[in-house]
């Protein structure tokens, strides 16, 4: 069969980001658009300990300086330090510059990396849940502490990178802070797309999407023949449900397996999280991560925290924003095609990528 040939269960669809419509994906499940397979993808390193490994225990007086350790320094399991090139720093007060259409701010910031573990190579599913939640903490904690520090700070991005696919440069499992003077645009786009909606619907769309992904079923008829187009089905886009949290494909997924985590009641402001939920929250990541690693066989992804930006109106997005967690597992390459019209091509269809993520028995 030629590469071109299409089979009769090819799904071809321009699908819009009903959060931020400025944003599509082609869901082209034909052969011709599948890119190279993962197996060209560099493996990741599961070493348990590794003697040269700076982020490794034994090894504390190679990092740059400690900022925090979790649960105490003496026998630590996640540990925060200073970034050895930082992409934002607070030393330099450089002032932004207008020439004509020339314009920068300030570069003024935060880098830091968390050493997530203290095994070298384990991955998220592998860790315990306590430790995870543990984790969730110390995110809490740290972004607290940040915003404390300098009202400047307007956003503090947590995000992790894990394994060569994802753009990791240090092996030993870590995720990184960066708090900065700026609203990140991805950010921007979701916070005041989702108070558009909230001002003419008067609900939140996080909210909303969830209720869809969770109850939502119905039959789409052609309205000239009557034929079935389309069957949404009770529960479809859910791949893990917790007590407080829920893990969904999304409907417009920009990555064959990306996945996100939003807690299931309400909530603009990660740090609004209770203690007491952390622990469900590690439950509904590790068994979704667990579901991605077996599904894709050895997941590198990139995850990072989307929450309400603490630049002065976060009170008026308290109803409107909703936190989550986008998983997003680094199986192919973007291509020109995808850097030229700034659409992202899914070869997967996300209903098919939900219903292989349940099907897995953990
Ligand atoms: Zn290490
Ligand atoms: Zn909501
Ligand atoms: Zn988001």
């Amino acid at each position: 069969m030629s590469d071109t040939q299409a089979d009769s269960s090819d799904v071809r669809e321009i699908r819009i980001n009903p959060i931020v419509p400025s944003e599509s994906v082609l869901v082209a499940t034909a052969r011709s658009m599948r890119p190279k397979k993962a197996e060209d993808l560099a493996p990741r390193d599961t070493r348990k300990h590794v003697e040269t490994c700076p982020f490794c225990r034994g090894n504390e007086h190679k990092t740059p300086p400690q900022i925090m350790a979790w649960p105490d320094a003496d026998d630590w399991h996640i540990r925060i330090v200073e970034n050895l090139y930082p992409v934002l720093g607070d030393e330099r007060a450089q002032a932004g510059f207008n020439f004509g259409l020339q314009q920068t701010i300030d570069g003024y910031g935060r880098h830091e990396v968390i050493i997530d573990h203290d095994e070298h190579g384990i991955a998220v599913h592998e860790m315990a849940e306590s430790h995870l939640a543990g984790l969730f903490g110390v995110y809490q904690t740290r972004m607290r502490q940040l915003f404390e520090s300098d009202d400047r700070l307007k956003y503090v991005l947590i995000f992790k990178n894990f394994g060569p696919a994802a753009g990791a440069s240090i092996p030993h499992t870590h995720s990184q802070v960066i708090a900065m003077p700026v609203v990140p645009v991805n950010v921007d786009a979701e916070v005041t797309n989702s108070a558009a909606h909230y001002a003419k619907h008067h609900h939140c769309i996080f909210c909303a999407l969830i209720d869809e992904a969770l109850t939502f079923e119905a039959t789409i008829y052609d309205r000239a023949s009557g034929a079935v187009r389309r069957k949404i089905n009770v529960g479809q886009y859910v791949v893990e449900r917790g007590e407080k949290f829920i893990a969904i494909k999304p409907f417009a997924s920009r990555y064959e397996w990306e996945v996100h985590i939003l807690p299931l009641s309400h909530q603009a402001d990660f740090l609004d999280m209770h203690d007491e939920d952390r622990a469900d929250l590690a439950r509904v990541m590790k068994r979704t991560m667990a579901r991605l690693d077996a599904v894709i066989g050895g997941a590198q992804y990139n995850f990072f925290l989307h929450t309400v930006p603490h630049d002065g109106k976060q009170g008026a997005h308290a109803h409107s924003y909703h936190w989550h967690l986008e998983i997003c597992p680094r199986t192919s390459i973007p291509t020109g095609f995808e850097l030229g019209s700034g659409l992202f091509v899914n070869t997967i269809n996300p209903e098919q990528a939900a219903e292989r993520l349940r099907a897995i028995t953990l």
